[in-house]
């Protein structure tokens, strides 16, 4: 089968045959419709310092994914071939403490698909049948495509009750557009998201978040005001991965305001711990999304009319995967879709 791999230790991916994968009696084998290229796969197309320390070589990668179950190990029960399906690409142990609590998205033993496995840049995908999610009726192959970043907006954004707050979100990638697009739908006041990038905080707009803010033209104390804000923010959802972006946040929230850290800070980032102690911040940290609950939560508000269709903003056949992955490395995108069909 064709499939996108890491075959040598530099930039780049290359469209190579590989043998299809092999399937346990747990496992499900899906037909891949469309795939979505991710900041994760950047990293690995760029061939970063964490890429190098992480990725086998030759290994093919992806984890954002649609397609249909042709076949399924003769253990598994509940899906079926000819399911339209996404899924969930950590794979969990099944018998730590977290996993066994039913926090799955804790297990101190999780592998990645597509980081530490081989992934779904590829024409067939095998994973365990626990980590498949049905597609409901209703929800667009784009929408479904693009699941596994919704999961992550939906995770952060849903970690503090958000009715009736204000909220700030620090980077409008295209994790942070769908977290604050996820804030104005269950009922945030002011919803505010920061970046450096015009293209994207016009992305932003384009997905109804009013209050778009580029952040080396006006402060964050400029926009309080502007809104009319008196005590500071809420709820802060950090999703630019920026240390100067975290700084600013934690000044502006109010006292005893809440914050989810998305974004994957850098090493150097310091905290204004006089911040967190005399407000009295708490400070949650989130990787991945809750098995499988953020799943349902976040096919149940595309279905109650959360409308995040605009920030797919590229879609290319296989064949033009390197332009895809160019644009994404520009930052001049929201969503980008590669097509398998
Ligand atoms: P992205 O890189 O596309 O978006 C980050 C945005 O932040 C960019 O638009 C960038 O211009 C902006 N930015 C940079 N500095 C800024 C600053 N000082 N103020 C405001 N904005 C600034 O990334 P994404 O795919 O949207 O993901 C968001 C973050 O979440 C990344 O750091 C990513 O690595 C991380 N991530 C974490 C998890 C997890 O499980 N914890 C999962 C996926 C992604
Ligand atoms: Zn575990």
């Amino acid at each position: 089968m064709k499939a996108l791999v890491k075959k040598y230790p530099k930039r780049g991916l290359w469209l190579e045959d590989v043998p299809e994968p092999r399937m346990s009696e747990n496992d499900v084998l899906i037909k891949i419709k469309q795939t979505a290229i991710c900041g994760t796969d950047v990293h690995i197309y760029e061939w970063n310092e964490w890429a190098r320390q992480t990725i086998p070589v030759p290994m093919h990668v992806g984890h954002e994914f649609v397609g249909e179950v042709v076949k399924v190990g003769k253990e598994v029960v509940g899906v079926h071939p000819g399911m339209r399906v996404s899924g969930e690409g950590h794979v969990v142990c099944g018998h730590c403490r977290n996993c066994r609590a039913g926090a799955r998205h804790l297990c101190a033993n999780t592998k990645g698909v597509g980081v530490d496995r081989p992934g779904c840049f590829a024409e067939y995908l095998a994973i365990p049948a626990s980590n498949v999610f049905p597609i409901p009726e209703g929800i667009s192959d784009d929408e479904a495509s693009i699941l596994d970043p919704l999961g992550n907006a939906v995770h952060t954004a849903l970690s503090f009750n958000l009715v009736g707050e204000d909220v700030l979100v620090t980077g409008a990638g295209p994790i942070g557009i769908m977290g604050a697009a996820v804030a104005l739908h269950v009922g945030a006041r002011h919803v505010v998201i920061t970046d450096l990038n015009e293209y994207r905080l016009d992305l932003a707009r384009k997905l109804g978040v009013k209050n778009t803010v580029d952040i080396r033209k006006t402060t964050l104390p400029d926009v309080m005001k502007s809104l009319k804000m008196t005590e500071g923010f809420d709820v802060g959802l950090e999703m630019s991965g920026s240390a100067e972006a975290f700084k600013g946040m934690v000044e502006s929230m109010k006292h005893g305001g809440d914050i989810a850290l998305l974004g994957i800070l850098p090493p150097h980032t310091t905290i204004p711990w006089n911040q967190v102690i005399f407000k009295g911040l708490f400070i949650k940290g989130i990787y991945g999304r809750e098995m499988f609950e953020t799943w349902y939560k976040m096919s149940s508000m595309l279905q109650s009319g959360l409308d995040i269709k605009r920030i797919v903003t590229h879609r290319f056949p296989l064949a033009g995967f390197e332009e895809g992955f160019e644009v994404m490395c520009a930052g001049r995108s929201g969503k980008v879709i590669l097509d398998w069909r």
